[in-house]
């Protein structure tokens, strides 16, 4: 995991892999948002959304089908964001977090929700 910092303003968390090479190195990349600025809670479900996109990366390598999630294509993104994020607001309500956080959360799947 690595925790980007920018010079002006807010970096999500995401899946990336910065590096070249094989065997390729993906990062789970963090932002000040995930880290700093919320709960515990929502730290654990960021780790907890960037590992379910490494283990799709995985999945698709070991299947011999295009890794990373930025190559795939819009429609498949969304579905994966959708899938994802429905399994980390079952998480957060198990870990019993704020209500605003959930929220937080649901307006940011909101887009995912539409596969067009
Ligand atoms: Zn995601």
């Amino acid at each position: 995991m690595q925790l980007q910092v920018g010079r002006d303003g807010e970096i999500f968390a995401s899946t990336n892999w910065v590096e070249s090479g094989d065997p390729k190195i993906i990062w789970i990349m963090l932002g000040p948002g995930s880290v700093r600025e919320r709960s515990i809670n929502h730290l654990a479900e960021t780790i907890f959304h960037e590992s379910l996109h490494l283990l799709l990366v995985e999945e698709r390598i070991r299947n011999g089908v295009t890794g990373f999630f930025k190559e795939l294509p819009e429609t498949q993104q969304k579905e994966e964001e959708l899938r994802i994020y429905l399994l980390q607001l079952d998480l957060l309500a198990k870990m019993r977090t704020q209500k605003e956080e959930i929220e937080e959360i649901r307006r940011w799947m909101e887009p995912y929700k539409n596969p067009n």
